[in-house]
């Protein structure tokens, strides 16, 4: 079971403080919802965290499993454990969901062992078919190129359809429910709840508390302003249902 440890974090892009001194702490199997209204540092935490060069950690420290992850690159991070489906998919014209997905994924098993050879054509072939099952997605998606002209959905479905293959020990999904329908929220909470039985640890990143009713957390916390202000079991969340963001507010203006 891996542990993401996040202490006293403090961000900077561009010189402009935007994350000021953020804890936080994962575990392999939970689930954490983290709320807040927008602007107030949740995708730039996100980024902070796979290693984004922009983001600059000015204090505080990210530890996967113990160990300081500051000055790994992001592909490292990823050969250890860490994925983060993006707010805002990029596509990448010319390479398949297919031949991304095999790379990636022979390049995590070799960070687990230098000797792999690498996933058959075949063994990847059942089990991509095997995970777009699980995601109710078209077969013919697997010879699209990477978020090509894909609908809002299609490009969520399509991070989750990554993690679902590379099956790494720390998920953070940012916003995966923006643009999404009912049956395709289903859909992507079915994944990360079959997923999550597994071991491994996610953090669910959501302006609304409508995934939630898909995906249910053990806690939820509110950011803002750069930092976690409350933390609380599920009921949290229908708090903010029911009163938005106003009090958080007035409770922590500055
Ligand atoms: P959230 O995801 O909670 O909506 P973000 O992390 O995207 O918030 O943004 C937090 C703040 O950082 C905002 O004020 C935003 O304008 C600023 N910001 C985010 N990314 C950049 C960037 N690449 N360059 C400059 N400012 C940024
Ligand atoms: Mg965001």
């Amino acid at each position: 079971m891996s542990i993401l440890t996040i202490k006293n974090l403090h961000v900077s892009i561009d010189g402009n403080e935007i994350l000021k001194g953020l804890n936080l702490e994962i575990k392999g199997g939970e689930v954490h919802a983290i709320m807040g209204p927008n602007g107030t540092g949740k995708s730039t935490l996100s980024y902070a965290i796979m290693g984004h060069p922009a983001y600059e950690v000015t204090e505080g420290e990210i530890l996967l499993d113990g160990r300081d992850i500051n000055e790994l690159a992001t592909d490292e991070r990823s050969r250890l454990g860490l994925f983060l489906a993006f707010q805002y998919p990029v596509a990448i014209p010319g390479v398949t969901v297919a031949n991304f997905l095999r790379t990636a994924l022979n390049a995590r098993r070799r960070a687990d062992n230098p000797d792999d050879k690498g996933i058959s054509i075949l063994a990847f072939r059942k089990l991509l078919k095997e995970r777009m099952n699980m995601l109710k997605m078209d077969h013919a998606f697997a010879g699209r190129y990477l978020n090509d002209g894909f609908s809002g959905g299609e490009k969520k479905r399509a991070e989750i359809l990554q993690m679902a293959t590379l099956k790494p020990k720390i998920a953070v999904l940012d916003e995966t429910d923006s643009g999404l329908d009912i049956d395709a929220l289903r859909i992507v909470a079915d994944g990360v709840n079959a997923l999550s039985g597994d071991d491994l640890g996610v953090v669910v990143i959501t302006h609304y508390q409508r995934l939630l009713d898909y995906i249910k957390p053990q806690f939820v916390h509110i950011m803002f302003n750069g930092r976690i202000v409350e933390s609380a079991g599920p009921e949290l969340a229908l708090v903010l249902e029911e009163k938005g963001y106003d009090w958080i507010r007035e409770k922590y203006a500055e």
